[in-house]
């Protein structure tokens, strides 16, 4: 093949991800200076189509950067009017009191909104400073100087074939040069991981450790409608499979977001997160309120939930990490969002202030040092042992630990130190000797819905003439290993039913990777027991199209 040629385009500040963190790091360098040159590339096919959220919104990082956010028009018009926590058992609930709760945990003063909304509207402020926002483009490979630091991002090859050899309409893309890379990529981010490993930024650090979060959008009966309403529980159907518990947030226009989110480090690999989401809705508190409401959107992504003490470096010669790429959610209040647009911030900061001293691809070191300082930093420390607690004591046991470290951490100490979290999310999975089968009642087609039917209202598409994003290291791995060890767990585990062993009869089992349905939620990546499978970027604009998420 003839020496492949691409373009290139120079910025001040070249930024990956259109999520909460870019934007923000977009809309500060501009506010900062209205003549820095920024860039903002997203691999959805507009902004917001990637973004899945609960959510409910802690504004403190919005006020920040947008202090007159209401007077802008912001979709942020739905304020949380009561909070309720119910640990659930099979047929029942019980309701846990507010007051026993830690301060942080109150939701008075936040936000239910579209996560995907408030992106949009985020990007039309960025636009309206300067800022360059192209979706539809994936960024595929980091592009490197002489000394190895990053200067830039490959971005919007298209047309390659299925082998991978260049289309007919192949398109190289282009190399987009900045004086700093931003990397806002979210969770398992493919340029985050490859810089991760390239400057082994997690050296000293617990692992990173993941949840995967479900959610569908219903409209609902209005009689059952309470706008504003936040409901969180914990325990059934998952009992002692698994951590992790619902959300039902509901936003105006008789909106609910029921969400569900399972944490990845659960060991029975005959376990279907998918399955216990489908089977939550059938607890009679779910299942009355969703009764005669119709599912409109659904959608999947990983969030993560390693904390303070998973954090990696978060910088590197030219460029930085930003947002839920180091891992900034406060596992107990399930928010990510108000760290994400903080780092953006803080970032920007850092890299205007670099520039302006006639900097570049250098170390933004000020940026990790305001991360592990800074307002992220008090929110992290304090709700650090919640997660480790919960994964070594169980639901009741670690809840009730984790309650009483987050109060004492309130009055500013811990009598626990810092827990480790142990072993990574794939290493968690155990033999399927060990374990059961599980199993899982038919969906009824009504409250609950087989991954495919659901899927078609993520509204995913990949063109199918292109290589499959899921790459597998050793292709006779899932067959030779985790089929007979672990019961081929990608079959379970996947919420878009991507992977599949199929069996005919007399021949060997076979894998099929189904990728066209890929909803880009990273739990493949993650979670792999053989860690065997690596997310890449498809081509620009495929993947979901979630619409309010
Ligand atoms: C189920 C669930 C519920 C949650 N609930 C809440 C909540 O109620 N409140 C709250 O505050 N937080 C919540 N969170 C956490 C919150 O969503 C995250 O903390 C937040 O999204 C992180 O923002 P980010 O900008 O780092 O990444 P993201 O929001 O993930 O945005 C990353 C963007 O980068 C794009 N991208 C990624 N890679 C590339 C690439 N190579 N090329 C081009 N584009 C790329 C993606 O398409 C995406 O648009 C929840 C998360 C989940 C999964
Ligand atoms: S293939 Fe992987 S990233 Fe895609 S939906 Fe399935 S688990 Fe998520």
């Amino acid at each position: 093949m003839a020496e492949m040629t691409r373009e290139a385009m120079e910025y001040d500040v070249v930024i990956v991800g259109a999520g909460p963190a870019g934007l923000s790091a977009a809309i500060r360098l501009k506010q900062l200076d209205a003549d820095l040159t920024v860039v903002v590339l997203e691999k959805g096919s507009e902004v917001g189509a990637h973004i899945l959220s609960g959510a409910v919104l802690d504004p403190v990082g919005l006020n920040a950067l947008l202090p007159d956010w209401k007077d802008r028009g912001a979709p942020i018009t739905v304020p949380v009017r009561d909070d309720k926590f119910f640990m659930l058992g099979a047929g029942g609930a019980v309701r846990i009191p507010n007051f026993v709760m830690p301060p942080l945990m109150s939701n008075h003063g936040n936000y239910i909104v579209s996560m995907g909304n408030v992106c949009r509207w985020m990007a039309e402020q960025a636009e309206a400073l300067g800022v360059e926002i192209f979706p539809g483009m994936s960024c595929s490979e980091l592009v490197y100087d002489a000394d190895g630091a990053v200067k830039g991002v490959v971005a919007g090859e298209f047309g390659r074939n299925p082998d991978g050899t260049p289309g007919d309409a192949y398109e190289p893309g282009m190399e987009l040069h900045g004086k700093y890379v931003f990397l806002g990529e979210g969770v398992r981010g493919s340029l985050t991981k490859e810089v991760m490993a390239k400057y082994d930024l997690s050296a000293g650090k617990d692992p990173q450790k993941f949840g995967l979060g479900m959610k569908e959008i219903w409209e609902i009966d209005p009689e059952k409608h309470r706008e504003g309403s936040v409901t969180h529980t914990m325990g059934w159907p998952l009992g002692k499979n698994a951590g992790g518990g619902s959300f039902i947030y509901h936003l105006d226009n008789n909106q609910v977001y029921v969400g569900f989110v399972v944490h990845l480090n659960y060991r029975n690999p005959y376990l279907s997160p998918y399955m216990e989401f489908q089977r939550f809705k059938h607890h009679p508190m779910v299942a009355d309120l969703l009764k005669g409401g119709k599912r409109v959107a659904y959608g999947a992504r990983a969030i993560s939930e390693g904390g303070w003490q998973s954090m990696p470096k978060a910088v590197a010669p030219g460029v930085a990490i930003l947002g839920c790429g180091v891992g900034l959610v406060n596992v107990p209040r399930i928010k990510g969002n108000h760290n994400a647009m903080l780092s953006g911030i803080a970032v920007a900061d850092a890299a205007h202030a670099a520039i302006v001293a006639g900097r570049s691809s250098d170390e933004l070191t000020i940026y990790d040092d305001a991360l592990r300082t800074g307002p992220i930093a008090h929110d992290l420390k304090r709700v650090r042992n919640v997660k480790p607690l919960w994964s070594r004591y169980g639901l009741i046991g670690g809840l009730g630990l984790g309650g009483f470290d987050m109060w004492t951490n309130t009055l500013g100490f811990s009598l626990f130190g810092t827990v480790k979290h142990g072993k990574s999310d794939a290493e968690a999975t155990g033999k399927a000797s060990a374990f059961k089968p599980i199993n899982y009642p038919k969906p009824d087609g009504k409250l609950s819905f087989d991954r495919l039917t659901n899927v078609a209202f993520s509204f995913t598409n990949h063109a199918e003439n292109q290589p499959p994003h899921l790459k597998l290291k050793d292709a006779s791995v899932p067959v030779a290993i985790n089929l007979p060890q672990y019961a081929g767990p990608s079959a379970r585990y996947c919420p878009a039913g991507v992977y599949e062993f199929v069996h005919e009869d007399g021949k060997p089992p076979r894998f099929v990777i189904n990728f066209q349905n890929c909803v880009h939620c990273k739990t493949c990546d993650i979670k792999d027991p053989s860690e065997n499978i690596v997310w890449a970027v498809p081509q620009g604009g495929d993947g979901p199209n979630y619409p309010n998420m």
